[in-house]
């Protein structure tokens, strides 16, 4: 049976600085580029949230985007806006790219979401960045 999704729009605002402590100075620099500025810099995330539209819940209802924005609210919206995503314990051991960012908001969610619900979760961190996560390996 054909299977439709839909993806809701959600934004947050943080900063970060992209660093790792594995590399010196100079190779973090090189590797970085503009995003080692040691005083960090701020993005205007927009998270775009996939799921399986029309999906039956285990009390017989549908899946409904009410459920989603409060999920998307309250794992990813207040977790990161106007935080520094340096300063999260996620991050503790990794660096707060686009790629990692991404992998952890899925993480997130995938669990507070009927199980297979949850399609795909898009990041836009600038105009020409965008990065994306669909599950799997
Ligand atoms: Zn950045």
């Amino acid at each position: 049976m054909a299977q439709a999704s839909v993806t809701r729009r959600y934004r947050f605002c943080a900063a970060h600085r992209l660093h790792t402590d594995h590399l010196s100075p100079e190779d973090n620099l090189a590797v970085f580029g503009k995003c080692n500025n040691p005083n960090g810099h701020g993005h205007n995330y927009v998270v775009l949230v996939t799921v399986k539209s029309g999906v039956q819940t285990s009390n017989g209802g549908e899946m409904d985007l009410d459920r989603l924005d409060r999920t998307v609210a309250a794992q990813v919206v207040s977790r990161f806006d106007h935080h520094d995503l340096n300063q999260d314990p996620a991050f503790a051991e990794c660096t707060t790219t686009g790629e990692n960012l991404v992998l952890l908001i899925w993480d997130l969610l995938v669990k507070c979401l009927p199980s297979r619900q949850l399609k795909k979760v898009g990041l836009i961190e600038t105009r020409d960045n965008y990065f994306e996560y669909a599950g799997g390996h």
